[in-house]
């Protein structure tokens, strides 16, 4: 990964223990961005009326652990090729449990209060525009 500029000294410098002026902005921002990323992704999907769930895969270890070799753009392709076939396992695992468990949640009728216009006054581009994931309101 140092041909991209972040070798071993770019991770040294994201790894703890930071700098002060690091360590300080981390502890003041992370809390409140953290949640804003998660959540936004949590929001798009409500509005999709699809069911969340975050499955995060590592690639590397290095910049945490200073006994790790380095890696290369090559080992990293590699291990995301892994975590690709992982991250579709663990899917086709999911899905017939998904298909066969009756939803518990809202979130399959989460927009079926959202829309607040007079349906005779929405307008036929939007309506087409709205009809992929909204249509059984409209
Ligand atoms: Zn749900």
């Amino acid at each position: 990964m140092e041909r991209y500029r972040f070798g071993k000294g770019e991770y040294r410098y994201f790894a703890e223990p930071f700098p002060d002026a690091v360590a300080g902005l981390k502890q003041a921002l992370y809390p409140k961005l953290l949640p804003i990323a998660r959540d936004w992704w949590a929001k798009l999907a409500r509005e999709a009326e699809l069911c969340f769930a975050i499955l995060a895969l590592s690639t590397d270890y290095d910049c945490w652990h200073p006994a790790e070799e380095a890696v290369t753009a090559a080992s990293v392709i590699e291990v995301l090729r892994a975590n690709i076939a992982r991250a579709q396992d663990v899917v086709r695992a999911l899905l017939p449990l998904c298909a066969a468990t009756p939803r518990a949640c809202g979130c399959g009728r989460a927009a079926e209060h959202a829309i607040l216009t007079a349906r005779d006054a929405i307008a036929p581009e939007a309506r087409e525009r709205l009809r992929i994931l909204y249509g059984r309101y409209l």
